[in-house]
């Protein structure tokens, strides 16, 4: 994609990314985001939680917990999201006085995530389905996108949180009067994840290389790939925009890492699947 037209139809491009806690939307979909505002799309963000169970990386922001952590990272993103030029955003059901907290997520054992037992009523893993996309669908009719951008069913690697976000997306583009042209979830082609798994193995990498045998998160098979977003000329800013979410995320490009300490790329390529709606070749308006 060559993505710097800003002319004729490309002002009228419209995409809206759902996602479930701060700092998801610069990890996933950081290039996407920042190289569609710079080929002069109206870029939305909706944020489902505000990350409340987020696990602190540095110990001076250690004493930050549940809300309180919950408003730190509402300025984490507002700065994340300056870096990468959106400017709007909003919060699931800010609007309609409703707030969705985050659900946390435990182990299953298995190697699995799941719910944890003593999630909060309020957790956004147990709301309403109607409701909560009943809020995204009213969002869908004030932006009115030709493109929806969400987890695939997994939710990416199975946080409650994001398999939420898949189902209310989906639910709310059926619900939405605005016809929503198509809607694509988030992947990584087993060959790109494989590679990133031996560049992590290298010695620069100064974080823990991958666990062998753990799963990737929101692999697919290559061919599942319908739109390659090549950011390479944005990626300073995905940089920029993770370096904002200090709480969950430490930097050392072209790495970064989580509380768990493991080491990713901050990735320049970005890749969708086309899960519904009209198929196209090229990018994600089918330009
Ligand atoms: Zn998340």
């Amino acid at each position: 994609m060559t993505g710097t037209d800003t002319s004729g139809a490309e002002r009228d491009r419209r995409l809206l990314l759902v996602h479930a806690h701060p700092d998801d939307e610069s990890i996933t979909t950081g290039v996407t985001m920042a190289h569609h505002v710079a080929a002069g799309t109206h870029v939305c963000l909706v944020t489902c939680t505000r990350g409340e169970q987020g696990e602190v990386i540095p110990p001076e922001l250690a004493h930050l917990s549940g809300p309180a952590l919950g408003a730190h990272r509402e300025g984490e993103l507002a700065e994340a999201l300056a870096e990468l030029g959106v400017s709007d955003h909003r919060f699931l059901g800010a609007d309609a006085g409703v707030r969705f907290v985050d659900s946390g997520m435990a182990l299953d054992g298995a190697g699995g995530v799941i719910l944890p037992v003593d999630a909060a009523p309020d957790a956004f893993a147990r709301a309403d389905l109607d409701l909560a996309a009943g809020l995204l669908a009213g969002v869908i009719d004030q932006v009115r996108p030709q493109v929806v951008i969400t987890y695939d069913p997994s939710g990416g690697y199975g946080h409650p949180d994001h398999v939420m976000a898949h189902r209310v997306t989906h639910r709310a583009v059926e619900l939405a009067e605005w016809s929503v042209e198509r809607l694509f979830w988030i992947i990584v082609p087993a060959d790109v994840a494989r590679a990133e798994r031996e560049r992590l193995a290298a010695p620069d990498n100064p974080f823990d290389p991958w666990p062998p045998g753990a799963p990737a998160p929101s692999a697919a098979a290559e061919a599942a790939v319908s739109v390659t977003i090549d950011g390479a000329a944005v990626v300073d800013r995905k940089a920029a925009a993770l370096r904002a979410h200090a709480t969950q995320v430490v930097v050392r490009e072209p790495f970064f890492a989580l509380s768990n300490r493991i080491g990713q790329l901050i990735a320049p390529i970005e890749y969708f699947r086309l899960a519904a709606g009209t198929p196209s070749s090229g990018g994600l308006f089918g330009e």
